[in-house]
Protein backbone atom coordinates (compact mmCIF):
# COMPACT_ATOMS: atom_id res chain seq x y z
CA UNK A 1 0.00 0.00 0.00
CA UNK A 2 1.32 3.60 -1.34
CA UNK A 3 1.99 5.83 2.11
CA UNK A 4 -1.00 8.72 2.18
CA UNK A 5 -1.39 10.49 5.22
CA UNK A 6 -5.15 10.09 5.66
CA UNK A 7 -7.69 7.78 4.24
CA UNK A 8 -10.62 10.27 4.73
CA UNK A 9 -9.34 12.93 3.19
CA UNK A 10 -9.15 13.40 -0.62
CA UNK A 11 -6.11 16.09 -1.92
CA UNK A 12 -7.48 19.55 -3.11
CA UNK A 13 -9.03 18.50 -5.90
CA UNK A 14 -10.95 15.79 -4.54
CA UNK A 15 -9.31 12.81 -5.21
CA UNK A 16 -8.63 9.99 -3.38
CA UNK A 17 -5.43 8.02 -4.63
CA UNK A 18 -6.47 8.29 -8.75
CA UNK A 19 -10.63 8.59 -7.77
CA UNK A 20 -12.68 11.68 -7.53
CA UNK A 21 -12.53 14.76 -8.94
CA UNK A 22 -15.20 17.08 -10.64
CA UNK A 23 -16.24 15.99 -13.83
CA UNK A 24 -18.83 18.64 -14.97
CA UNK A 25 -19.73 21.06 -17.87
CA UNK A 26 -18.37 24.18 -17.71
CA UNK A 27 -22.08 25.60 -17.24
CA UNK A 28 -21.98 24.42 -13.69
CA UNK A 29 -18.24 24.63 -12.57
CA UNK A 30 -18.89 28.08 -10.78
CA UNK A 31 -22.02 26.59 -8.84
CA UNK A 32 -19.83 23.48 -7.85
CA UNK A 33 -16.82 25.37 -7.04
CA UNK A 34 -18.80 27.98 -4.81
CA UNK A 35 -19.57 25.24 -2.90
CA UNK A 36 -16.09 23.68 -3.03
CA UNK A 37 -14.80 26.95 -1.45
CA UNK A 38 -17.33 27.22 1.81
CA UNK A 39 -18.30 24.05 2.51
CA UNK A 40 -15.57 22.81 5.43
CA UNK A 41 -15.26 26.73 6.79
CA UNK A 42 -19.24 25.94 6.57
CA UNK A 43 -18.85 22.85 8.40
CA UNK A 44 -16.81 23.96 10.76
CA UNK A 45 -18.83 26.73 11.98
CA UNK A 46 -20.38 26.30 15.83
CA UNK A 47 -23.47 27.16 15.40
CA UNK A 48 -23.65 25.24 12.11
CA UNK A 49 -22.73 22.17 13.79
CA UNK A 50 -25.47 22.96 16.97
CA UNK A 51 -27.90 23.25 14.57
CA UNK A 52 -27.00 19.99 12.95
CA UNK A 53 -26.42 18.00 15.97
CA UNK A 54 -29.95 19.18 17.66
CA UNK A 55 -31.75 18.13 14.31
CA UNK A 56 -29.66 14.62 14.18
CA UNK A 57 -31.08 14.54 18.18
CA UNK A 58 -34.41 15.86 18.34
CA UNK A 59 -35.80 15.56 14.46
CA UNK A 60 -33.74 12.16 13.50
CA UNK A 61 -33.92 10.74 16.81
CA UNK A 62 -29.73 9.84 16.88
CA UNK A 63 -28.01 8.59 18.57
CA UNK A 64 -29.36 5.31 17.53
CA UNK A 65 -28.48 2.38 19.83
CA UNK A 66 -26.11 -0.04 18.89
CA UNK A 67 -27.72 -3.39 19.30
CA UNK A 68 -26.08 -6.75 20.89
CA UNK A 69 -27.72 -9.00 19.08
CA UNK A 70 -27.80 -12.20 21.87
CA UNK A 71 -29.44 -14.58 19.46
CA UNK A 72 -27.78 -14.25 15.91
CA UNK A 73 -24.17 -14.05 17.92
CA UNK A 74 -24.82 -17.36 19.01
CA UNK A 75 -25.53 -18.54 15.44
CA UNK A 76 -22.54 -17.34 14.64
CA UNK A 77 -20.49 -18.37 17.52
CA UNK A 78 -19.37 -14.06 18.08
CA UNK A 79 -20.01 -11.47 18.90
CA UNK A 80 -22.18 -9.42 16.94
CA UNK A 81 -23.72 -5.83 17.21
CA UNK A 82 -26.23 -4.09 15.12
CA UNK A 83 -25.95 -0.13 14.47
CA UNK A 84 -29.86 0.69 14.29
CA UNK A 85 -29.78 3.21 11.08
CA UNK A 86 -33.24 1.79 10.54
CA UNK A 87 -34.59 3.64 13.74
CA UNK A 88 -33.96 6.86 11.93
CA UNK A 89 -36.60 9.26 11.38
CA UNK A 90 -37.71 7.83 7.53
CA UNK A 91 -36.62 4.75 7.87
CA UNK A 92 -32.75 4.76 6.73
CA UNK A 93 -29.47 6.62 7.46
CA UNK A 94 -30.59 8.88 4.11
CA UNK A 95 -31.97 11.89 6.37
CA UNK A 96 -28.40 12.73 8.10
CA UNK A 97 -27.48 13.47 4.82
CA UNK A 98 -30.28 15.73 3.96
CA UNK A 99 -30.66 17.34 7.15
CA UNK A 100 -27.00 18.41 6.50
CA UNK A 101 -27.26 19.29 2.98
CA UNK A 102 -30.61 21.24 3.80
CA UNK A 103 -28.87 23.43 6.76
CA UNK A 104 -25.76 24.22 4.03
CA UNK A 105 -27.90 25.07 1.39
CA UNK A 106 -29.96 27.61 3.52
CA UNK A 107 -26.17 29.08 4.49
CA UNK A 108 -25.50 29.74 0.97
CA UNK A 109 -28.93 31.72 0.32
CA UNK A 110 -30.37 29.30 -1.67
CA UNK A 111 -34.41 29.02 -2.18
CA UNK A 112 -34.89 25.94 -4.00
CA UNK A 113 -34.36 22.56 -3.42
CA UNK A 114 -33.77 19.82 -6.84
CA UNK A 115 -33.12 16.16 -6.20
CA UNK A 116 -32.94 13.00 -8.03
CA UNK A 117 -34.18 9.84 -6.94
CA UNK A 118 -34.61 6.21 -8.44
CA UNK A 119 -36.71 3.87 -5.93
CA UNK A 120 -37.80 6.73 -4.00
CA UNK A 121 -35.73 6.83 -0.50
CA UNK A 122 -33.37 9.84 -1.43
CA UNK A 123 -36.46 11.53 -2.77
CA UNK A 124 -38.32 11.02 0.46
CA UNK A 125 -35.28 12.31 2.89
CA UNK A 126 -35.36 15.40 0.70
CA UNK A 127 -38.96 16.16 0.40
CA UNK A 128 -38.61 15.32 4.30
CA UNK A 129 -35.93 17.89 5.31
CA UNK A 130 -37.59 20.64 2.61
CA UNK A 131 -41.06 20.68 4.27
CA UNK A 132 -38.92 20.92 7.36
CA UNK A 133 -37.53 23.71 6.32
CA UNK A 134 -40.17 25.28 4.49
CA UNK A 135 -38.39 25.26 0.72
CA UNK A 136 -39.53 24.36 -2.48
CA UNK A 137 -38.40 21.07 -3.42
CA UNK A 138 -38.17 19.30 -6.88
CA UNK A 139 -37.46 15.57 -7.46
CA UNK A 140 -36.87 14.35 -10.44
CA UNK A 141 -37.53 10.47 -11.28
CA UNK A 142 -37.53 8.15 -13.98
CA UNK A 143 -41.22 7.89 -15.57
CA UNK A 144 -40.60 3.75 -15.07
CA UNK A 145 -39.73 4.38 -11.64
CA UNK A 146 -42.70 6.79 -10.73
CA UNK A 147 -45.05 3.60 -11.84
CA UNK A 148 -43.32 0.80 -9.59
CA UNK A 149 -42.65 3.23 -6.44
CA UNK A 150 -46.37 4.94 -6.00
CA UNK A 151 -46.07 5.05 -2.33
CA UNK A 152 -42.89 6.94 -2.14
CA UNK A 153 -44.40 8.96 -4.65
CA UNK A 154 -47.23 9.84 -2.47
CA UNK A 155 -45.26 10.15 0.48
CA UNK A 156 -42.85 13.12 -1.64
CA UNK A 157 -46.06 14.98 -2.65
CA UNK A 158 -48.26 14.67 0.53
CA UNK A 159 -44.86 16.55 1.87
CA UNK A 160 -44.76 19.13 -0.74
CA UNK A 161 -42.34 18.09 -3.07
CA UNK A 162 -43.08 18.67 -6.96
CA UNK A 163 -42.29 14.73 -8.54
CA UNK A 164 -41.25 15.39 -11.92
CA UNK A 165 -41.27 12.82 -14.54
CA UNK A 166 -37.90 11.46 -16.96
CA UNK A 167 -39.38 10.24 -20.06
CA UNK A 168 -35.92 9.91 -22.05
CA UNK A 169 -33.72 7.05 -22.53
CA UNK A 170 -34.60 3.75 -20.29
CA UNK A 171 -36.69 6.37 -18.02
CA UNK A 172 -35.00 5.31 -14.96
CA UNK A 173 -32.34 7.26 -12.36
CA UNK A 174 -29.75 7.60 -14.81
CA UNK A 175 -32.58 9.80 -16.59
CA UNK A 176 -33.98 11.63 -13.68
CA UNK A 177 -30.25 12.19 -13.03
CA UNK A 178 -29.77 14.00 -16.38
CA UNK A 179 -32.59 16.01 -15.81
CA UNK A 180 -31.77 17.12 -12.46
CA UNK A 181 -28.01 18.10 -13.69
CA UNK A 182 -30.04 20.02 -16.53
CA UNK A 183 -32.25 21.89 -13.86
CA UNK A 184 -29.07 23.04 -11.84
CA UNK A 185 -27.22 24.60 -15.25
CA UNK A 186 -30.51 26.37 -15.31
CA UNK A 187 -30.76 27.61 -11.89
CA UNK A 188 -27.48 28.51 -11.03
CA UNK A 189 -28.29 31.04 -8.76
CA UNK A 190 -30.98 29.84 -6.55
CA UNK A 191 -30.77 26.15 -6.90
CA UNK A 192 -28.98 23.40 -4.60
CA UNK A 193 -28.77 20.15 -5.65
CA UNK A 194 -29.42 17.75 -2.85
CA UNK A 195 -27.10 14.14 -4.37
CA UNK A 196 -27.60 11.12 -1.72
CA UNK A 197 -24.49 9.07 -1.48
CA UNK A 198 -20.89 9.73 -1.43
CA UNK A 199 -20.80 10.28 -5.74
CA UNK A 200 -20.67 13.24 -7.55
CA UNK A 201 -18.38 15.94 -8.23
CA UNK A 202 -16.05 17.01 -5.50
CA UNK A 203 -17.20 18.42 -3.06
CA UNK A 204 -20.14 16.35 -2.48
CA UNK A 205 -18.60 13.00 -1.48
CA UNK A 206 -16.45 14.69 1.11
CA UNK A 207 -19.78 16.40 2.34
CA UNK A 208 -21.86 13.49 2.21
CA UNK A 209 -19.02 11.37 4.03
CA UNK A 210 -18.84 13.75 6.84
CA UNK A 211 -22.61 14.03 7.12
CA UNK A 212 -22.85 10.18 7.73
CA UNK A 213 -19.92 9.99 10.00
CA UNK A 214 -21.91 10.44 12.54
CA UNK A 215 -22.82 6.64 12.30
CA UNK A 216 -19.00 5.50 13.19
CA UNK A 217 -18.83 8.40 15.87
CA UNK A 218 -21.48 6.75 18.16
CA UNK A 219 -20.54 3.49 17.44
CA UNK A 220 -17.16 4.23 19.18
CA UNK A 221 -18.66 5.25 22.35
CA UNK A 222 -21.53 3.01 22.03
CA UNK A 223 -18.91 -0.12 21.47
CA UNK A 224 -17.00 1.92 24.52
CA UNK A 225 -19.80 0.77 27.06
CA UNK A 226 -20.68 -2.36 25.84
CA UNK A 227 -17.24 -3.82 25.72
CA UNK A 228 -14.92 -1.01 27.00
CA UNK A 229 -12.95 -0.38 23.56
CA UNK A 230 -13.54 1.67 21.22
CA UNK A 231 -12.75 -0.23 18.40
CA UNK A 232 -14.38 -3.40 17.05
CA UNK A 233 -12.23 -6.28 15.28
CA UNK A 234 -14.16 -5.61 12.71
CA UNK A 235 -17.67 -3.14 10.92
CA UNK A 236 -19.74 -4.61 7.75
CA UNK A 237 -21.73 -2.10 5.79
CA UNK A 238 -23.53 -3.10 2.41
CA UNK A 239 -22.50 -0.23 -0.84
CA UNK A 240 -25.05 1.12 -2.95
CA UNK A 241 -23.54 4.32 -3.59
CA UNK A 242 -21.44 4.02 -0.46
CA UNK A 243 -23.07 6.20 2.13
CA UNK A 244 -24.00 4.23 5.08
CA UNK A 245 -20.77 2.55 4.56
CA UNK A 246 -18.68 5.56 4.38
CA UNK A 247 -20.75 6.78 7.75
CA UNK A 248 -20.12 3.77 9.38
CA UNK A 249 -16.26 3.29 8.49
CA UNK A 250 -15.24 6.58 8.65
CA UNK A 251 -13.67 6.90 12.11
CA UNK A 252 -12.53 3.90 11.91
CA UNK A 253 -10.45 3.88 8.24
CA UNK A 254 -6.99 5.14 9.37
CA UNK A 255 -6.90 1.85 12.44
CA UNK A 256 -5.96 -0.73 10.26
CA UNK A 257 -6.73 -3.10 13.21
CA UNK A 258 -9.99 -2.78 12.19
CA UNK A 259 -11.23 -4.85 8.94
CA UNK A 260 -13.94 -2.65 6.97
CA UNK A 261 -16.37 -5.12 4.69
CA UNK A 262 -17.94 -3.82 2.06
CA UNK A 263 -20.96 -5.70 0.40
CA UNK A 264 -22.23 -4.98 -3.01
CA UNK A 265 -25.53 -6.31 -4.96
CA UNK A 266 -24.49 -9.32 -6.91
CA UNK A 267 -28.06 -9.47 -8.33
CA UNK A 268 -28.51 -12.87 -9.85
CA UNK A 269 -24.64 -13.45 -9.78
CA UNK A 270 -21.50 -11.20 -10.13
CA UNK A 271 -21.51 -13.17 -13.86
CA UNK A 272 -25.40 -13.57 -14.52
CA UNK A 273 -25.15 -10.48 -16.75
CA UNK A 274 -27.85 -9.36 -13.75
CA UNK A 275 -25.40 -7.77 -10.82
CA UNK A 276 -24.62 -4.33 -9.30
CA UNK A 277 -21.21 -5.59 -8.27
CA UNK A 278 -18.97 -2.82 -9.14
CA UNK A 279 -15.71 -3.61 -7.72
CA UNK A 280 -15.95 -7.29 -9.34
CA UNK A 281 -16.81 -5.74 -12.75
CA UNK A 282 -15.97 -2.41 -12.62
CA UNK A 283 -13.52 -0.82 -14.74
CA UNK A 284 -12.14 3.58 -13.78
CA UNK A 285 -14.22 5.96 -15.76
CA UNK A 286 -16.20 8.73 -15.25
CA UNK A 287 -19.81 8.63 -14.19
CA UNK A 288 -22.15 11.47 -12.64
CA UNK A 289 -18.80 14.10 -12.46
CA UNK A 290 -16.69 11.89 -10.53
CA UNK A 291 -13.99 9.14 -11.69
CA UNK A 292 -14.47 6.14 -9.91
CA UNK A 293 -15.06 2.54 -10.62
CA UNK A 294 -18.02 1.83 -12.98
CA UNK A 295 -20.02 -1.42 -15.03
CA UNK A 296 -19.18 -0.42 -18.23
CA UNK A 297 -18.90 -2.32 -21.80
CA UNK A 298 -15.31 -2.41 -23.85
CA UNK A 299 -16.25 0.89 -25.30
CA UNK A 300 -17.47 2.83 -21.93
CA UNK A 301 -21.07 2.68 -22.36
CA UNK A 302 -22.25 2.28 -18.27
CA UNK A 303 -24.26 -1.52 -18.43
CA UNK A 304 -27.55 -1.34 -16.59
CA UNK A 305 -27.15 -2.91 -13.05
CA UNK A 306 -29.93 -5.29 -11.17
CA UNK A 307 -29.94 -5.40 -7.90
CA UNK A 308 -33.56 -7.00 -5.56
CA UNK A 309 -32.99 -4.14 -3.30
CA UNK A 310 -33.30 -0.57 -5.11
CA UNK A 311 -30.79 0.88 -3.16
CA UNK A 312 -27.65 -1.32 -4.12
CA UNK A 313 -29.03 -1.10 -7.90
CA UNK A 314 -26.17 1.70 -9.07
CA UNK A 315 -23.52 0.87 -11.51
CA UNK A 316 -20.47 3.10 -9.99
CA UNK A 317 -19.16 3.57 -6.23
CA UNK A 318 -18.27 6.69 -4.50
CA UNK A 319 -14.65 7.20 -5.19
CA UNK A 320 -13.23 6.59 -1.73
CA UNK A 321 -14.75 3.37 -1.84
CA UNK A 322 -12.80 2.88 -5.17
CA UNK A 323 -9.98 3.97 -3.30
CA UNK A 324 -10.06 1.67 -0.22
CA UNK A 325 -10.95 -1.21 -2.99
CA UNK A 326 -7.19 -0.51 -5.11
CA UNK A 327 -5.14 -0.11 -2.06
CA UNK A 328 -6.96 -2.72 -0.15
CA UNK A 329 -8.04 -0.80 2.73
CA UNK A 330 -11.77 -2.68 2.55
CA UNK A 331 -12.88 -5.94 1.47
CA UNK A 332 -15.01 -5.58 -0.71
CA UNK A 333 -17.48 -8.80 -0.77
CA UNK A 334 -20.90 -9.14 -2.90
CA UNK A 335 -24.42 -11.40 -2.35
CA UNK A 336 -27.00 -12.55 -4.44
CA UNK A 337 -30.61 -11.47 -4.59
CA UNK A 338 -31.14 -14.90 -2.61
CA UNK A 339 -28.16 -14.58 0.05
CA UNK A 340 -30.21 -10.87 1.02
CA UNK A 341 -33.26 -12.54 1.16
CA UNK A 342 -32.59 -15.74 3.46
CA UNK A 343 -30.66 -13.29 5.32
CA UNK A 344 -33.74 -10.54 5.95
CA UNK A 345 -35.87 -13.91 6.97
CA UNK A 346 -32.79 -15.01 9.72
CA UNK A 347 -32.66 -11.36 11.25
CA UNK A 348 -36.27 -11.43 11.66
CA UNK A 349 -37.03 -14.66 13.22
CA UNK A 350 -33.65 -14.17 15.16
CA UNK A 351 -34.12 -10.79 16.61
CA UNK A 352 -37.46 -10.00 15.75
CA UNK A 353 -36.06 -6.98 13.33
CA UNK A 354 -37.06 -6.75 9.69
CA UNK A 355 -34.03 -5.28 7.73
CA UNK A 356 -34.01 -3.24 4.60
CA UNK A 357 -33.12 -5.28 1.79
CA UNK A 358 -30.06 -3.27 1.15
CA UNK A 359 -28.89 -3.77 4.89
CA UNK A 360 -29.64 -7.84 4.24
CA UNK A 361 -26.86 -8.04 1.99
CA UNK A 362 -24.73 -6.84 4.82
CA UNK A 363 -25.78 -9.72 7.28
CA UNK A 364 -25.09 -12.32 4.39
CA UNK A 365 -21.84 -12.44 4.75
CA UNK A 366 -21.56 -13.00 8.46
CA UNK A 367 -21.73 -16.80 8.16
CA UNK A 368 -18.37 -16.31 5.19
CA UNK A 369 -16.15 -14.64 7.05
CA UNK A 370 -14.68 -17.12 9.66
CA UNK A 371 -15.91 -14.78 12.67
CA UNK A 372 -14.08 -16.12 16.13
CA UNK A 373 -15.99 -16.44 19.27
CA UNK A 374 -13.85 -13.22 21.11
CA UNK A 375 -14.44 -10.83 18.03
CA UNK A 376 -16.66 -8.00 17.86
CA UNK A 377 -18.25 -7.38 14.39
CA UNK A 378 -20.57 -4.42 13.96
CA UNK A 379 -23.11 -4.66 11.01
CA UNK A 380 -24.61 -1.25 10.09
CA UNK A 381 -28.03 -1.79 9.81
CA UNK A 382 -28.49 0.94 7.17
CA UNK A 383 -32.60 0.80 7.08
CA UNK A 384 -36.18 -0.73 7.95
CA UNK A 385 -37.66 -3.84 5.67
CA UNK A 386 -41.13 -2.11 5.66
CA UNK A 387 -40.48 -0.65 2.08
CA UNK A 388 -39.88 -4.10 0.80
CA UNK A 389 -42.37 -6.21 2.52
CA UNK A 390 -44.13 -6.90 -1.05
CA UNK A 391 -40.93 -8.31 -2.02
CA UNK A 392 -40.54 -10.64 0.67
CA UNK A 393 -43.91 -11.73 0.94
CA UNK A 394 -43.28 -13.03 -2.22
CA UNK A 395 -40.31 -14.79 -1.50
CA UNK A 396 -41.67 -16.28 2.36
CA UNK A 397 -40.64 -20.22 0.54
CA UNK A 398 -36.90 -18.69 1.23
CA UNK A 399 -36.94 -19.07 4.76
C1 LIG B 1 -30.12 4.06 -0.24
C2 LIG B 1 -29.87 2.96 0.72
C3 LIG B 1 -28.65 2.24 0.72
C4 LIG B 1 -27.57 2.44 -0.30
O1 LIG B 1 -26.99 3.69 -0.32
P1 LIG B 1 -25.51 3.97 0.23
O2 LIG B 1 -25.23 5.34 -0.23
O3 LIG B 1 -24.61 2.94 -0.37
O4 LIG B 1 -25.57 3.84 1.70
C5 LIG B 1 -28.46 1.26 1.68
N1 LIG B 1 -29.42 0.97 2.59
C6 LIG B 1 -30.60 1.62 2.62
C7 LIG B 1 -31.61 1.24 3.63
C8 LIG B 1 -30.87 2.63 1.68
O5 LIG B 1 -32.05 3.27 1.72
Amino acid sequence: MEKKLKWTEPDQWGYYGEFGGSYISEMLYPNVEELRQHYVEILKDPSFISEFQLLLRDYAGRPTPLFYAERLSDKYKSQIYLKREDLCHTGAHKINNTIGQILMAIRRGKKRIIAETGAGQHGVATATVCALKGLECIVYMGEKDIERQAPNVARMKMMGAVVIPAVSGSKTLKDATNEAIRDWINHPEDTHYIIGSVVGPHPYPDMVARFQSVISEEMKKQLEEHTGRTIPHRVIACVGGGSNAAGAFYHFLENEEVELIAVEAAGEGVDSGKSAATTALGKSGVLHGSKSLVMQTDDGQVVEPHSISAGLDYPGIGPLHADLFKRGRAKFMNATDEDALKAAFELSRLEGIIPALESAHALSVLGKIGLKPEETTVVCLSGRGDKDLATYMKNMDLK
